[in-house]
């Protein structure tokens, strides 16, 4: 069991840091024994990237929503335009859903990791 940083980040996931110490098992082989213990907690101002990478899409998701919304107030005019958009807001619904699946990958890897 050896000591590490544990990197927090304001969305709440997290991050192994730099490794701060070694356990009695393992201090003679200069080596890390794989069992990773939090020795400090860092808390960094900031989202994780990929929350932040979801935080991008779905601002992007919004303003299309908003083109659509605005274009659809204007009647018809803009068939085309809106099913454009629409066609992206599909894209990246799929793509936010992806990386919530991947982040709940992932915060269930580092748990199985204990
Ligand atoms: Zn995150």
């Amino acid at each position: 069991m050896c000591f590490f940083d544990q990197h927090r980040f304001v969305c709440g996931d997290w991050k192994w840091g730099h490794f701060r110490q070694h356990c009695n098992r393992e201090y003679r082989t200069g080596e890390t024994c794989g069992m990773k213990l939090i020795m400090t907690t860092v808390p960094v101002g900031q989202k994780c990237k990929l929350c932040e990478k979801i935080d991008t899409k779905m601002r992007r998701r919004a303003a299309e929503v908003d083109r659509v919304q605005r274009w659809q107030r204007d009647g018809g005019r803009f068939r085309a335009s809106i099913e454009k958009s629409v066609d992206i807001i599909k894209g990246l619904d799929a793509e936010i859903y992806e990386l919530g699946c991947e982040r709940t990958r992932r915060v269930q890897g580092i748990g199985s990791a204990h």
